[in-house]
């Protein structure tokens, strides 16, 4: 299966045992996302919560 990336438009192979909450990489733009699908059964990605924001201090 193949998703877009929401930033770059790329392409993101994901594979095929992949369950919703995995976490894929754009080969692209290198971020990294949630996969999610919506009801139809199509990938849909979220930004993932990524470390390295604000650790509070
Ligand atoms: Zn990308």
């Amino acid at each position: 299966m193949k998703c877009k990336c929401p930033e770059c438009d790329g392409e993101i192979t994901i594979p095929k045992d992949a369950v919703e909450g995995e976490i894929v990489t754009c080969p692209d733009c290198g971020l990294e996302y949630e996969l999610t699908f919506d009801k139809d059964g199509k990938c849909n990605l979220k930004t993932a919560e990524v470390v390295g924001e604000d650790w509070g201090e």
